[in-house]
């Protein structure tokens, strides 16, 4: 017998949720963008796209956030912090892509600077991800040791029912157990048959291509011009994804007075590597990506144990010329190491 919240009890459940000071977020979809974002409704919800096309990175590391503002006076500078957020949220309906980026940007942001921002934001914040039924061309978690029901980063994992009638819930940690006391009394024991996952075939084998990265005599491969020729170093695949992490803080405003500001970064721009002498280390669109393949899988899995990507396909999915990170990894897999 297992636990099970059915569908028609959604909207008491963001009710409660709410009445307990939670705000509660979801996928959503507009006419033109599908994103995580604050719901009231139950019918809010987009449950029937594969995935958002923006990713839930948008609602712990904001493309751009205030961190101080500071005024010059003759003879002081004043300085005002801006707190990291204090607000309680549930997440529900997460991607298990999604919610296994977290945890990967969990290693980076806990790091030896921990960035208050993201880690408040992920205190305060109970996530409910739902295993994943449908998968297009692009998923590729299983190439990435992640499959459509991982619970990785998950507070709650959902397992939904046949015919949409509901889910089987799985409460993983103290968070996601405490904020489904809320609604305890909503769920029901039941035996329901569970739908069955959905099929991601692998793509690639991925201990092939890390070996061809880390032979350093393949850094100056000419492989990497001709994978990244069509590149236009637009950078929405390092935006979308839920693991690119790069920020640059920038002060804004005047000679007299600003606000300091955390801003979205990306290793595709060429400015991104720019130094003041006018040279730049990554000259070339081929040598940004070949760091942005190697720091996914070879340097960031060197630091933290776990490669920099969860397999959302995001990246290949949104990509204006077609590329991405499974062309790449696939035409490695097939070169000698
Ligand atoms: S790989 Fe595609 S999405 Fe990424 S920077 Fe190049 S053109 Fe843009
Ligand atoms: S690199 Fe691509 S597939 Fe991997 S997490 Fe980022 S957007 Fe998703």
């Amino acid at each position: 017998m297992t636990r099970i919240l059915f569908s028609d009890k959604l909207d008491n459940c963001i009710a409660r949720w709410r009445a307990a000071g939670l705000t509660v977020f979801g996928p959503v979809k507009t006419d033109t963008l599908s994103s995580y974002a604050a719901i009231e409704h139950a019918s809010d919800f987009d449950f029937e796209s594969v995935l958002p096309d923006r990713s839930i990175k948008d609602l712990f590391f904001p493309q751009t956030e205030p961190m101080l503002r500071y005024t010059i006076k003759k003879r002081a500078i004043d300085t005002e912090d801006f707190a990291p957020p204090n607000d309680k949220r549930i997440i529900f309906g997460a991607r298990p892509c999604d919610a296994s980026g977290l945890a990967i940007d969990d290693s980076l942001f806990g790091w030896d600077y921990k960035d208050e921002y993201w880690i408040q934001r992920r205190n305060e914040s109970v996530i409910v991800s739902i295993a994943c039924t449908k998968a297009d061309d692009f998923c590729l978690c299983s190439s990435l040791n992640l499959a459509p029901d991982s619970s990785t980063g998950s507070d709650v994992l959902l397992r939904p029912l046949e015919n949409n009638k509901g889910w089987v819930v799985e409460e993983l940690t103290d968070r996601g157990h405490e904020a489904f006391l809320a609604i305890a009394e909503l769920l029901q024991d039941g035996s329901d048959p569970i739908a069955p996952i959905a099929a991601v075939p692998e793509k690639f084998d991925l201990d092939t291509c890390v070996a061809w990265l880390q032979n350093h005599d393949n850094f100056e491969s000419k492989f990497w011009k001709e994978i990244s020729m069509r590149c236009i170093g637009c950078g929405s695949c390092t935006y979308l994804c839920p693991t690119c992490h790069c920020f640059d803080i920038q002060d804004e405003g005047d000679t007299y007075s600003g606000i300091r500001r955390k801003n979205w970064d990306s290793c595709s721009f060429a400015l991104f590597t720019m130094h003041t002498s006018g040279h730049n280390p990554r000259a070339t669109q081929s040598a940004r990506w070949r760091q942005r393949i190697m720091h996914k899988f070879n340097y960031f899995p060197g630091k933290f144990n776990v490669n920099s990507c969860s397999g959302c396909g995001r990246c290949s999915r949104q990509c204006p010329v077609d590329m991405g990170i499974t062309e790449t990894l696939q035409k490695i897999s097939t070169l000698q190491p």
